[in-house]
């Protein structure tokens, strides 16, 4: 096949824009960060003008650095972070505001305000915990505060996208409004059951219809690019949020697989085929990418706010590491953590323990524990976490887990790798390439245009770098375990002893 599928991935920090031939292979990427702002604690800010300049300039560079035009683009994909929220002027194609970002707090005492019979229509409808991560408070939010900004989006003058359709909406100059599936599910207005934006949760936050885009599959095809953007006609073919292009980039494509994002934070998503299940320890129930003419996907999904970032606070605040891959000889140079804990509650606890108020927590430290030691209880305090996940996903789904497949950053330690596989009793497997999340949108958009033929044809682009078996005993796995939960909760006694 003659060609290439350019992946465009829109992350929080960077964008990015990566080549892939028909192996899969990366002929070619650039990368270039943007601005954040932090205009009041807890709020985050993107201009999307500059998102839109940055994704643009490193898609010329991918393409121009291997002498690729437009015309050797089989198609584009995209993938973004979610929820991100912007609103712009469909006239002019000016955003009316900063886009605000999912990690900011701006609208918590909104959501707070819910009544518990909107909470449990929103939880029923979305599969989503309220959370103010999610646009639909962001939306109303930019609707309460830019002047004049409720009775335009009512006059369809105008639109709203997450940063997939924001993107789409700039490769086309405009022509082609559209959003897919798993960006919808993020947005807390969309009902993944009867797949439709939905009055009942619009009429909560007072939020037009007008504003919406269309709602497509993740791969099809749903416009070309302006000649003037790339030099010529792109069909652009593919668009998913980054979880779920990383699970379809993982070729999780069968009903009980599963993917773990070790990034800043823990993504742990299990395709449910087309059951949306619905969890009973808090996971969220999500749409997994879904080809055009086929029946719609769903996923678990479990998150772990502190992962990677553990071993950044040891590098940059505890200054115990230089790099993060240090962290791997200090933990191999000690055959345990001499019975230390660490709970990275940072930021509360999440699934199954919902606690808010938990803190990060050491327990068990004796006069003979050495830096060593300490490392490596950070380490596995990642491996825990994501245990815990499995765990209650397991029962909700009522599926056994048979392997794990891995990426992010944390997934090239690999004493955090077998330390997984022992906990969880099942191999874990890390492939080749870890730009799941690029590799699933150029998938996606391939797929669109017969680049390649089916799933199967993409399989044989999975490439094992390396498999990590468990081999401890099951005794000695039940008592790791067992005082990692005696730690969890420790850091809950210390929350619920909190004064005031
Ligand atoms: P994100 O996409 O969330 O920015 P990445 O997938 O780039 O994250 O992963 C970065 C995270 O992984 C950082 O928190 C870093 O501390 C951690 N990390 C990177 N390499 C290693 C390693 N060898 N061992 C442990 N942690 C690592």
């Amino acid at each position: 096949m003659e060609g290439y599928i350019l992946a465009l991935d829109q992350g929080t920090t960077s964008c990015r824009a990566i080549l892939f031939d028909h192996d899969g292979r990366i002929r070619s990427l650039a990368q270039k960060e943007f601005p954040q702002y932090f205009p009041q604690p807890g709020w985050v800010e993107h201009d999307p003008m500059e998102i839109w300049s940055a994704q643009l300039s490193v898609a010329m560079e991918a393409m121009a650095t291997v002498g690729v035009g437009a015309a050797e683009v089989a198609a584009i994909g995209i993938t973004n972070q979610r929820e991100t929220t912007i609103l712009w002027d469909r006239r002019t194609g000016r955003p009316i505001c900063h886009a605000i970002v999912w990690q900011c707090r701006r609208t918590a005492e909104m959501v707070d305000a819910l009544t518990p019979a909107q909470r449990s229509l929103i939880q029923e409808r979305t599969g989503l915990v309220p959370d103010a991560y999610f646009s639909a408070s962001k939306i109303a939010w930019i609707l309460d505060h830019v002047e004049g900004a409720r009775e335009r989006a009512k006059a369809g003058e105008l639109a709203f996208g997450t940063v997939d359709s924001w993107l789409i909406w700039n490769l086309t100059k405009g022509a082609v409004h559209v959003t897919d599936y798993t960006n919808a599910s993020r947005t807390m207005l969309f009902n993944i059951h009867t797949r439709r934006w939905d009055r009942e949760l619009l009429d909560i936050w007072d939020i037009p219809e007008e504003l919406l885009p269309e709602v497509c599959p993740s791969s099809m095809v749903y416009g070309y690019t302006d000649p003037a953007v790339l030099g010529g006609r792109i069909p652009i073919a593919g668009a998913a949020g980054d979880q779920q292009a990383a699970l379809f980039g993982q070729c999780c494509f069968e009903p009980g697989e599963v993917k773990n994002t070790y990034g800043t934070g823990g993504f742990l998503l299990m395709n449910t085929g087309h059951r949306a299940i619905s969890s009973s320890h808090g996971l969220l129930t999500t749409i997994a990418a879904t080809r055009e003419g086929e029946e719609l996907n769903y996923a678990l999904e479990g998150s772990v706010f502190v992962a990677g970032s553990v071993i950044q606070w040891l590098r940059d605040e505890m200054r115990m590491v230089k790099s993060a891959p240090q962290s791997e000889e200090y933990a191999d140079e000690v055959f345990d953590t001499a019975g230390v804990y660490i709970v990275p509650a940072f930021t509360g606890l999440g699934a199954p323990y919902w606690n808010p108020y938990a803190r990060g927590t050491v327990v068990g430290l004796t006069r003979g524990c050495k830096k060593e030691h300490f490392i490596r209880a950070a380490l596995e305090s990642i491996a825990y976490q994501s245990m815990d996940v499995v765990q209650v996903m397991e029962e909700d789904a009522g599926v056994k887990l048979k392997g794990l497949k891995v990426d992010g950053g944390a997934s090239a330690n690999n004493f955090l790798m077998k330390f997984q596989a022992d906990l969880m009793d099942v191999p874990v497997y890390r492939p080749k390439c870890i730009e799941t999340t690029a590799l699933g949108a150029s998938y996606l958009a391939g797929l669109a245009v017969g680049y390649w033929k089916n799933t199967d044809e993409i399989k044989e682009n999975w490439q094992l770098g390396r498999t990590f078996r468990p081999d401890i005993a099951s005794a000695d796995r039940e008592k790791l375990l067992r005082g990692w939960h005696r730690a969890v909760r420790c850091a809950m006694a210390w929350a619920d002893d909190r004064e005031g």
